[in-house]
Protein backbone atom coordinates (compact mmCIF):
# COMPACT_ATOMS: atom_id res chain seq x y z
CA UNK A 1 0.00 0.00 0.00
CA UNK A 2 3.19 2.40 -0.21
CA UNK A 3 1.54 5.58 -1.70
CA UNK A 4 0.92 9.16 -0.99
CA UNK A 5 -2.77 8.76 -1.87
CA UNK A 6 -3.31 5.87 1.07
CA UNK A 7 -1.35 8.39 3.28
CA UNK A 8 -3.89 11.37 2.41
CA UNK A 9 -6.56 9.06 2.54
CA UNK A 10 -5.34 8.60 6.36
CA UNK A 11 -4.74 12.03 7.43
CA UNK A 12 -8.00 12.82 6.19
CA UNK A 13 -10.08 9.61 8.27
CA UNK A 14 -8.21 10.84 11.10
CA UNK A 15 -9.46 13.96 10.96
CA UNK A 16 -12.91 13.46 10.17
CA UNK A 17 -13.44 10.82 12.74
CA UNK A 18 -11.51 12.59 15.42
CA UNK A 19 -8.39 11.02 16.05
CA UNK A 20 -6.22 13.67 14.93
CA UNK A 21 -6.25 17.57 13.62
CA UNK A 22 -3.92 20.00 12.76
CA UNK A 23 -2.58 21.96 15.74
CA UNK A 24 -4.34 25.75 16.14
CA UNK A 25 -6.29 24.77 13.02
CA UNK A 26 -8.60 27.68 13.40
CA UNK A 27 -5.28 29.68 12.95
CA UNK A 28 -4.18 27.43 9.96
CA UNK A 29 -2.03 25.39 11.74
CA UNK A 30 1.00 25.12 12.79
CA UNK A 31 3.63 23.07 10.99
CA UNK A 32 4.51 19.03 11.87
CA UNK A 33 2.33 19.70 15.24
CA UNK A 34 -0.98 18.04 15.82
CA UNK A 35 -3.35 17.31 18.31
CA UNK A 36 -5.15 14.07 19.19
CA UNK A 37 -8.84 14.29 19.04
CA UNK A 38 -11.03 12.45 21.11
CA UNK A 39 -10.54 8.53 19.71
CA UNK A 40 -7.15 9.59 18.60
CA UNK A 41 -6.11 10.08 22.14
CA UNK A 42 -7.38 6.64 23.63
CA UNK A 43 -5.65 4.90 21.00
CA UNK A 44 -2.48 6.36 21.67
CA UNK A 45 -2.89 5.95 25.40
CA UNK A 46 -3.44 2.40 24.63
CA UNK A 47 -0.54 1.99 22.63
CA UNK A 48 1.40 4.15 25.37
CA UNK A 49 -0.18 1.74 28.10
CA UNK A 50 0.46 -1.73 26.18
CA UNK A 51 4.60 -0.62 25.91
CA UNK A 52 4.48 0.55 29.48
CA UNK A 53 2.81 -2.78 30.65
CA UNK A 54 5.12 -4.59 28.22
CA UNK A 55 8.26 -3.20 29.86
CA UNK A 56 7.72 -2.55 33.16
CA UNK A 57 5.09 -5.40 34.20
CA UNK A 58 6.06 -7.99 32.15
CA UNK A 59 9.76 -7.48 33.03
CA UNK A 60 10.81 -8.12 36.41
CA UNK A 61 13.93 -5.94 35.72
CA UNK A 62 12.87 -2.80 34.57
CA UNK A 63 11.37 0.11 36.13
CA UNK A 64 10.13 3.47 34.81
CA UNK A 65 10.72 6.91 35.73
CA UNK A 66 9.02 10.06 34.64
CA UNK A 67 12.00 12.64 34.32
CA UNK A 68 11.42 16.50 33.27
CA UNK A 69 11.59 18.00 29.78
CA UNK A 70 14.26 21.16 31.21
CA UNK A 71 17.76 19.67 32.39
CA UNK A 72 20.66 21.12 33.67
CA UNK A 73 22.61 22.43 30.21
CA UNK A 74 25.03 20.47 31.02
CA UNK A 75 23.27 17.27 29.93
CA UNK A 76 23.27 17.97 26.57
CA UNK A 77 26.95 19.07 26.16
CA UNK A 78 28.00 15.47 28.00
CA UNK A 79 25.64 13.46 25.35
CA UNK A 80 27.35 15.72 22.36
CA UNK A 81 23.57 16.77 21.46
CA UNK A 82 25.22 20.45 21.66
CA UNK A 83 27.76 19.55 19.22
CA UNK A 84 26.62 17.04 16.55
CA UNK A 85 22.68 17.31 17.04
CA UNK A 86 22.79 18.92 13.49
CA UNK A 87 21.38 17.97 9.85
CA UNK A 88 22.82 19.66 6.77
CA UNK A 89 20.49 22.24 5.76
CA UNK A 90 20.39 23.46 2.01
CA UNK A 91 17.80 26.20 0.21
CA UNK A 92 17.42 26.51 -3.05
CA UNK A 93 17.47 30.31 -4.18
CA UNK A 94 14.60 30.17 -6.87
CA UNK A 95 11.57 28.47 -5.15
CA UNK A 96 13.08 29.41 -0.97
CA UNK A 97 12.10 26.05 -0.12
CA UNK A 98 14.12 24.39 2.25
CA UNK A 99 16.07 20.90 2.08
CA UNK A 100 18.13 18.56 4.22
CA UNK A 101 20.90 18.22 2.05
CA UNK A 102 21.24 14.45 2.78
CA UNK A 103 17.23 13.64 2.20
CA UNK A 104 18.05 15.55 -1.55
CA UNK A 105 21.28 13.17 -1.97
CA UNK A 106 19.18 9.79 -0.68
CA UNK A 107 16.09 10.89 -2.88
CA UNK A 108 18.44 10.92 -6.47
CA UNK A 109 20.47 7.61 -5.29
CA UNK A 110 16.91 5.87 -5.33
CA UNK A 111 16.33 6.72 -8.82
CA UNK A 112 19.50 5.64 -9.75
CA UNK A 113 21.15 1.70 -10.39
CA UNK A 114 21.72 0.44 -7.07
CA UNK A 115 25.49 0.39 -7.60
CA UNK A 116 25.52 3.56 -8.74
CA UNK A 117 23.12 4.77 -6.15
CA UNK A 118 25.25 2.66 -3.16
CA UNK A 119 28.33 4.95 -4.46
CA UNK A 120 26.43 8.46 -4.10
CA UNK A 121 25.24 7.35 -0.79
CA UNK A 122 29.39 6.10 -0.01
CA UNK A 123 30.43 9.50 -1.01
CA UNK A 124 27.93 11.42 0.64
CA UNK A 125 28.28 9.48 4.28
CA UNK A 126 32.26 10.12 3.55
CA UNK A 127 31.37 14.18 2.95
CA UNK A 128 29.14 14.32 5.91
CA UNK A 129 31.92 12.30 8.31
CA UNK A 130 34.49 14.55 7.27
CA UNK A 131 31.70 17.92 8.02
CA UNK A 132 32.89 18.70 4.18
CA UNK A 133 30.02 21.09 3.40
CA UNK A 134 31.25 22.82 0.78
CA UNK A 135 31.90 18.97 -0.56
CA UNK A 136 28.22 17.76 -0.01
CA UNK A 137 27.09 21.12 -1.94
CA UNK A 138 29.05 19.90 -4.89
CA UNK A 139 27.62 16.66 -4.71
CA UNK A 140 24.29 18.16 -5.08
CA UNK A 141 25.42 20.40 -8.28
CA UNK A 142 27.55 17.46 -9.75
CA UNK A 143 24.83 14.71 -9.86
CA UNK A 144 22.47 17.76 -11.21
CA UNK A 145 20.11 17.16 -8.06
CA UNK A 146 17.50 19.82 -8.53
CA UNK A 147 15.19 21.45 -6.54
CA UNK A 148 11.77 19.65 -6.54
CA UNK A 149 9.85 23.04 -7.16
CA UNK A 150 11.66 25.30 -8.85
CA UNK A 151 13.63 22.43 -10.89
CA UNK A 152 16.72 23.93 -10.83
CA UNK A 153 19.94 23.34 -8.82
CA UNK A 154 20.64 27.06 -7.53
CA UNK A 155 21.71 26.02 -4.11
CA UNK A 156 22.59 28.11 -1.03
CA UNK A 157 25.82 27.25 0.90
CA UNK A 158 25.10 23.83 3.25
CA UNK A 159 25.00 25.05 6.48
CA UNK A 160 24.92 22.73 10.06
CA UNK A 161 21.41 23.24 11.59
CA UNK A 162 21.14 21.92 15.50
CA UNK A 163 17.40 20.44 16.04
CA UNK A 164 17.27 21.71 19.45
CA UNK A 165 15.09 24.10 20.60
CA UNK A 166 16.35 26.68 23.13
CA UNK A 167 14.63 28.77 25.71
CA UNK A 168 15.36 30.90 28.90
CA UNK A 169 14.74 29.81 32.31
CA UNK A 170 14.30 32.99 34.73
CA UNK A 171 14.49 36.63 34.09
CA UNK A 172 17.47 37.34 32.63
CA UNK A 173 18.28 36.40 29.61
CA UNK A 174 22.10 35.58 29.08
CA UNK A 175 24.05 32.43 28.38
CA UNK A 176 23.94 30.77 31.53
CA UNK A 177 20.53 30.40 31.47
CA UNK A 178 19.83 29.16 28.00
CA UNK A 179 18.10 25.88 28.31
CA UNK A 180 16.70 23.07 25.83
CA UNK A 181 13.55 21.15 25.82
CA UNK A 182 14.99 17.75 25.67
CA UNK A 183 15.25 16.40 21.94
CA UNK A 184 15.12 12.66 23.73
CA UNK A 185 14.25 11.01 26.60
CA UNK A 186 16.73 9.01 27.25
CA UNK A 187 19.14 11.52 28.53
CA UNK A 188 16.98 11.48 31.76
CA UNK A 189 17.00 8.23 32.52
CA UNK A 190 20.94 8.24 32.00
CA UNK A 191 21.13 10.93 34.84
CA UNK A 192 18.90 9.33 37.08
CA UNK A 193 20.87 5.83 36.80
CA UNK A 194 22.35 6.21 40.00
CA UNK A 195 19.04 7.22 41.86
CA UNK A 196 17.56 4.43 40.72
CA UNK A 197 20.07 1.34 40.83
CA UNK A 198 20.71 2.85 44.44
CA UNK A 199 17.18 3.62 46.14
CA UNK A 200 15.42 0.10 44.02
CA UNK A 201 18.64 -2.04 45.14
CA UNK A 202 18.49 -2.92 41.05
CA UNK A 203 20.89 -5.99 39.93
CA UNK A 204 22.64 -5.60 36.95
CA UNK A 205 21.13 -6.83 34.19
CA UNK A 206 18.64 -3.99 34.60
CA UNK A 207 16.16 -1.58 32.77
CA UNK A 208 14.73 1.83 32.99
CA UNK A 209 11.97 3.00 31.19
CA UNK A 210 10.86 6.51 30.06
CA UNK A 211 7.82 7.89 28.26
CA UNK A 212 7.51 11.39 27.27
CA UNK A 213 7.71 14.34 24.88
CA UNK A 214 10.78 15.38 23.16
CA UNK A 215 11.30 18.50 20.75
CA UNK A 216 13.13 18.71 17.73
CA UNK A 217 13.43 21.54 15.18
CA UNK A 218 12.95 19.27 12.04
CA UNK A 219 14.12 21.44 8.89
CA UNK A 220 11.94 19.88 7.08
CA UNK A 221 8.80 17.79 8.75
CA UNK A 222 6.70 16.18 6.54
CA UNK A 223 4.29 12.75 6.49
CA UNK A 224 2.01 13.72 8.94
CA UNK A 225 2.53 12.17 12.44
CA UNK A 226 5.92 10.53 11.62
CA UNK A 227 8.03 13.71 11.50
CA UNK A 228 6.88 16.50 14.21
CA UNK A 229 8.73 19.05 15.98
CA UNK A 230 6.94 17.70 19.22
CA UNK A 231 6.71 14.25 19.84
CA UNK A 232 6.44 11.50 22.47
CA UNK A 233 9.25 8.52 22.73
CA UNK A 234 8.90 5.65 24.74
CA UNK A 235 12.39 5.06 25.63
CA UNK A 236 14.44 2.41 27.70
CA UNK A 237 17.54 2.11 28.60
CA UNK A 238 19.02 -1.81 29.45
CA UNK A 239 22.23 -1.55 31.53
CA UNK A 240 24.22 -4.63 31.58
CA UNK A 241 28.03 -6.13 31.97
CA UNK A 242 30.64 -4.89 29.87
CA UNK A 243 31.05 -8.05 27.44
CA UNK A 244 27.33 -9.24 26.83
CA UNK A 245 25.94 -6.45 24.86
CA UNK A 246 26.09 -8.42 22.30
CA UNK A 247 24.00 -11.41 23.15
CA UNK A 248 21.50 -8.37 25.30
CA UNK A 249 20.81 -6.59 21.87
CA UNK A 250 19.83 -9.77 19.97
CA UNK A 251 17.13 -10.52 22.51
CA UNK A 252 16.14 -6.93 22.77
CA UNK A 253 15.85 -7.07 19.22
CA UNK A 254 13.65 -10.28 19.29
CA UNK A 255 11.65 -9.22 22.15
CA UNK A 256 10.70 -5.88 20.54
CA UNK A 257 9.72 -7.48 16.73
CA UNK A 258 7.55 -10.03 19.08
CA UNK A 259 6.08 -6.55 20.41
CA UNK A 260 5.08 -5.35 17.14
CA UNK A 261 3.52 -8.72 15.82
CA UNK A 262 1.17 -8.79 19.09
CA UNK A 263 0.13 -5.31 18.27
CA UNK A 264 -0.96 -7.00 15.23
CA UNK A 265 1.71 -5.68 12.60
CA UNK A 266 1.69 -7.79 9.71
CA UNK A 267 5.51 -9.58 9.29
CA UNK A 268 6.05 -8.85 5.63
CA UNK A 269 5.11 -5.18 6.70
CA UNK A 270 8.71 -4.39 8.93
CA UNK A 271 12.20 -5.40 8.45
CA UNK A 272 15.13 -4.67 9.83
CA UNK A 273 17.67 -1.88 8.59
CA UNK A 274 21.03 -2.61 10.16
CA UNK A 275 23.27 0.93 10.27
CA UNK A 276 25.77 0.42 8.27
CA UNK A 277 27.38 3.86 9.59
CA UNK A 278 27.57 3.56 13.27
CA UNK A 279 27.40 6.23 15.74
CA UNK A 280 31.25 6.68 17.07
CA UNK A 281 29.57 5.82 20.59
CA UNK A 282 27.70 2.25 18.83
CA UNK A 283 28.97 -1.28 18.23
CA UNK A 284 25.83 -2.18 16.91
CA UNK A 285 22.55 -0.43 15.69
CA UNK A 286 19.52 -1.28 13.96
CA UNK A 287 15.91 0.43 13.27
CA UNK A 288 12.65 -1.55 12.90
CA UNK A 289 11.37 -0.04 9.80
CA UNK A 290 7.09 -0.57 8.79
CA UNK A 291 5.81 -0.21 5.34
CA UNK A 292 3.91 3.41 5.87
CA UNK A 293 2.01 4.33 2.76
CA UNK A 294 5.19 6.31 1.98
CA UNK A 295 7.68 3.47 2.06
CA UNK A 296 9.39 1.67 4.74
CA UNK A 297 10.67 3.66 7.31
CA UNK A 298 12.15 3.40 10.74
CA UNK A 299 9.53 3.32 13.33
CA UNK A 300 12.02 2.11 16.01
CA UNK A 301 16.08 2.08 17.06
CA UNK A 302 17.56 -0.24 18.42
CA UNK A 303 21.02 0.65 19.80
CA UNK A 304 24.13 -0.74 21.96
CA UNK A 305 25.70 2.01 23.06
CA UNK A 306 28.19 0.90 24.79
CA UNK A 307 29.61 2.72 27.71
CA UNK A 308 29.33 5.91 25.99
CA UNK A 309 26.61 8.17 27.83
CA UNK A 310 27.32 6.94 31.23
CA UNK A 311 30.91 7.70 30.56
CA UNK A 312 30.43 11.23 29.40
CA UNK A 313 28.14 11.77 32.37
CA UNK A 314 31.27 10.84 34.87
CA UNK A 315 33.75 13.04 33.07
CA UNK A 316 30.98 16.19 33.03
CA UNK A 317 29.58 15.99 36.22
CA UNK A 318 32.98 14.56 37.95
CA UNK A 319 29.91 12.23 39.79
CA UNK A 320 31.45 8.37 39.68
CA UNK A 321 28.64 6.01 37.62
CA UNK A 322 29.71 2.88 38.19
CA UNK A 323 28.10 -0.31 39.20
CA UNK A 324 29.48 -2.61 41.91
CA UNK A 325 28.90 -6.15 41.14
CA UNK A 326 29.26 -8.61 43.39
CA UNK A 327 29.02 -11.72 41.30
CA UNK A 328 31.75 -14.21 40.91
CA UNK A 329 33.30 -14.04 37.71
CA UNK A 330 34.04 -18.05 36.40
CA UNK A 331 37.07 -17.08 34.33
CA UNK A 332 38.88 -15.11 37.44
CA UNK A 333 37.41 -16.49 40.34
CA UNK A 334 37.15 -12.93 41.52
CA UNK A 335 34.35 -10.47 41.77
CA UNK A 336 33.35 -8.85 38.66
CA UNK A 337 33.67 -5.77 41.14
CA UNK A 338 32.99 -1.84 39.44
CA UNK A 339 32.70 -1.22 36.56
CA UNK A 340 30.76 1.42 34.38
CA UNK A 341 27.63 -0.81 32.55
CA UNK A 342 27.14 -1.30 28.87
CA UNK A 343 23.92 0.38 27.44
CA UNK A 344 21.04 -1.64 25.19
CA UNK A 345 18.43 0.95 24.23
CA UNK A 346 15.11 0.39 22.73
CA UNK A 347 13.46 3.86 21.34
CA UNK A 348 10.14 4.33 19.55
CA UNK A 349 8.67 7.65 18.52
CA UNK A 350 4.76 6.92 20.48
CA UNK A 351 3.40 9.50 17.39
CA UNK A 352 5.14 6.95 14.52
CA UNK A 353 3.44 3.97 16.07
CA UNK A 354 -0.08 5.51 15.66
CA UNK A 355 0.75 5.96 12.32
CA UNK A 356 2.03 2.05 12.11
CA UNK A 357 -1.07 0.97 14.01
CA UNK A 358 -3.70 3.13 11.53
CA UNK A 359 -1.67 2.36 8.67
CA UNK A 360 -1.81 -1.51 9.47
CA UNK A 361 -5.91 -0.86 10.24
CA UNK A 362 -6.76 0.91 7.50
CA UNK A 363 -8.98 -0.29 4.95
CA UNK A 364 -11.13 0.44 2.28
CA UNK A 365 -13.50 -2.24 1.47
CA UNK A 366 -16.25 -2.49 -1.93
CA UNK A 367 -19.33 -4.36 -0.41
CA UNK A 368 -21.47 -3.93 -3.75
CA UNK A 369 -23.38 -6.59 -4.37
CA UNK A 370 -25.08 -6.93 -8.05
CA UNK A 371 -27.97 -4.70 -6.68
CA UNK A 372 -26.21 -2.41 -4.38
CA UNK A 373 -23.23 -0.15 -4.62
CA UNK A 374 -21.58 -0.58 -0.71
CA UNK A 375 -18.23 0.68 0.97
CA UNK A 376 -16.96 0.86 4.02
CA UNK A 377 -13.93 1.97 5.56
CA UNK A 378 -12.95 0.51 8.45
CA UNK A 379 -10.44 0.47 10.97
CA UNK A 380 -9.22 -3.10 12.18
CA UNK A 381 -7.38 -2.18 15.32
CA UNK A 382 -6.12 -5.07 17.74
CA UNK A 383 -9.00 -4.66 20.19
CA UNK A 384 -5.71 -4.10 23.06
CA UNK A 385 -5.53 -0.98 21.38
CA UNK A 386 -8.76 0.07 19.78
CA UNK A 387 -10.24 3.32 21.25
CA UNK A 388 -13.49 1.81 22.36
CA UNK A 389 -13.80 -1.69 22.30
CA UNK A 390 -17.69 -2.22 22.46
CA UNK A 391 -20.64 -0.64 21.06
CA UNK A 392 -23.93 -1.23 23.11
CA UNK A 393 -26.92 -0.03 21.16
CA UNK A 394 -30.47 -0.75 21.59
CA UNK A 395 -32.26 -1.31 18.37
CA UNK A 396 -34.81 1.56 19.39
CA UNK A 397 -35.55 4.33 22.24
CA UNK A 398 -38.98 3.00 23.53
CA UNK A 399 -40.00 -0.36 25.09
CA UNK A 400 -37.22 -0.51 27.78
CA UNK A 401 -34.42 -1.35 25.66
CA UNK A 402 -32.32 1.66 26.44
CA UNK A 403 -32.68 0.89 30.07
CA UNK A 404 -31.90 -2.51 29.50
CA UNK A 405 -28.49 -1.16 27.05
CA UNK A 406 -27.42 0.88 30.34
CA UNK A 407 -27.50 -1.97 32.72
CA UNK A 408 -25.09 -3.84 30.10
CA UNK A 409 -23.15 -0.37 30.15
CA UNK A 410 -23.08 -0.13 33.71
CA UNK A 411 -21.64 -3.53 34.39
CA UNK A 412 -18.87 -3.15 31.28
CA UNK A 413 -17.51 0.43 31.57
CA UNK A 414 -15.86 -0.15 34.52
CA UNK A 415 -13.65 -2.85 32.81
CA UNK A 416 -13.07 -1.87 29.17
CA UNK A 417 -13.81 1.51 27.15
CA UNK A 418 -17.63 1.30 25.74
CA UNK A 419 -19.83 3.55 23.63
CA UNK A 420 -23.93 3.52 24.20
CA UNK A 421 -25.80 4.97 21.22
CA UNK A 422 -29.43 5.09 20.09
CA UNK A 423 -29.92 7.60 17.32
CA UNK A 424 -29.94 6.34 13.56
CA UNK A 425 -30.32 3.12 11.73
CA UNK A 426 -28.63 0.15 13.19
CA UNK A 427 -26.95 0.01 10.36
CA UNK A 428 -25.55 3.62 10.32
CA UNK A 429 -24.32 3.26 13.39
CA UNK A 430 -22.46 0.01 12.81
CA UNK A 431 -20.41 1.55 10.20
CA UNK A 432 -19.35 4.40 12.68
CA UNK A 433 -18.05 1.76 15.11
CA UNK A 434 -15.93 0.29 11.86
CA UNK A 435 -14.81 3.93 11.07
CA UNK A 436 -13.31 4.21 14.02
CA UNK A 437 -12.14 1.06 14.68
CA UNK A 438 -14.16 -0.68 17.54
CA UNK A 439 -13.99 -4.88 17.42
CA UNK A 440 -17.55 -5.45 19.16
CA UNK A 441 -21.34 -3.74 18.35
CA UNK A 442 -23.89 -5.55 20.99
CA UNK A 443 -27.52 -4.76 19.95
CA UNK A 444 -30.57 -4.83 22.43
CA UNK A 445 -33.48 -5.80 20.81
CA UNK A 446 -36.78 -7.28 21.52
CA UNK A 447 -36.21 -10.80 21.92
CA UNK A 448 -33.15 -9.60 24.64
CA UNK A 449 -36.69 -8.89 26.68
CA UNK A 450 -38.01 -12.48 26.07
CA UNK A 451 -34.54 -14.90 26.29
CA UNK A 452 -31.99 -12.52 27.78
CA UNK A 453 -30.11 -13.03 24.27
CA UNK A 454 -28.24 -10.52 22.09
CA UNK A 455 -27.30 -9.91 18.81
CA UNK A 456 -23.08 -8.84 18.55
CA UNK A 457 -21.29 -7.97 15.80
CA UNK A 458 -18.38 -8.96 14.83
CA UNK A 459 -16.39 -5.55 13.35
CA UNK A 460 -13.88 -7.41 10.36
CA UNK A 461 -16.07 -10.45 9.33
CA UNK A 462 -19.37 -8.30 9.44
CA UNK A 463 -20.90 -11.31 11.18
CA UNK A 464 -23.24 -11.53 13.44
CA UNK A 465 -24.73 -13.80 15.80
CA UNK A 466 -26.72 -14.46 19.39
CA UNK A 467 -25.11 -14.49 22.17
CA UNK A 468 -26.39 -14.36 26.19
CA UNK A 469 -26.09 -11.42 27.38
CA UNK A 470 -24.01 -12.33 30.23
CA UNK A 471 -21.69 -13.50 28.07
CA UNK A 472 -20.87 -10.21 26.27
CA UNK A 473 -18.21 -8.45 29.08
CA UNK A 474 -16.45 -11.98 29.00
CA UNK A 475 -16.00 -12.37 25.51
CA UNK A 476 -14.80 -8.88 24.99
CA UNK A 477 -12.38 -8.90 27.79
CA UNK A 478 -10.91 -12.28 26.33
CA UNK A 479 -9.98 -10.37 23.33
CA UNK A 480 -7.80 -7.89 24.84
P1 LIG B 1 14.93 9.96 11.84
O1 LIG B 1 16.15 9.36 11.18
O2 LIG B 1 13.63 9.50 11.25
O3 LIG B 1 15.02 11.44 12.04
P2 LIG B 1 16.19 9.33 14.29
O4 LIG B 1 17.06 8.17 13.88
O5 LIG B 1 16.77 10.66 14.45
O6 LIG B 1 14.91 9.37 13.32
P3 LIG B 1 16.08 8.58 17.01
O7 LIG B 1 16.89 9.72 17.46
O8 LIG B 1 16.70 7.22 17.00
O9 LIG B 1 15.43 8.91 15.59
O10 LIG B 1 14.73 8.57 17.85
C1 LIG B 1 14.08 7.38 18.24
C2 LIG B 1 12.66 7.31 17.70
O11 LIG B 1 11.96 8.52 17.96
C3 LIG B 1 12.57 7.13 16.20
O12 LIG B 1 12.67 5.77 15.85
C4 LIG B 1 11.21 7.68 15.89
O13 LIG B 1 10.21 6.69 16.08
C5 LIG B 1 11.02 8.76 16.93
N1 LIG B 1 11.23 10.09 16.35
C6 LIG B 1 12.42 10.72 16.11
N2 LIG B 1 12.23 11.92 15.59
C7 LIG B 1 10.88 12.09 15.45
C8 LIG B 1 10.04 13.14 14.98
N3 LIG B 1 10.55 14.28 14.53
N4 LIG B 1 8.70 12.95 15.00
C9 LIG B 1 8.17 11.80 15.47
N5 LIG B 1 8.91 10.79 15.93
C10 LIG B 1 10.25 10.91 15.94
Amino acid sequence: MANETTLQAIIAHAKEYGFIFPSSEIYDGLGAVYDYGQWGVELKRNIRDYWWKSMTQMHQNIVGIDSSIFMHPTVWKASGHVDNFSDPMVDNKDSKKRYRADHLIEGHAETLSKEDGDALLARMDALMAAEDLNGLRQLLIDNHIKCPVSGTSNWTDIRQFNLMFSTEVGSVADDTSTIYLRPETAQGIFVNFLNVQKTGRMKIPFGIAQVGKAFRNEIVARGFIFRMREFEQMEMQFFVRPGTQKEWYEYWKKERKAWHASLGIKEENERFHNHVKLAHYADAACDIEYNFPMGFKEVEGIHSRTDFDLSRHQEFSKKKMQYFDQEINPETGKIYGNYIPYVIETSIGLDRAVLMVLSEAYREEDLSTEDKQDSRVVLQFHPKVAPIKLAILPLTKKDGLPELAQQLMQDCMGSFKCFYEEKDAIGKRYRRMDAIGTPYCVTIDHQTLEDQTVTIRYRDTMQQERIALSEVKRLVLSSL
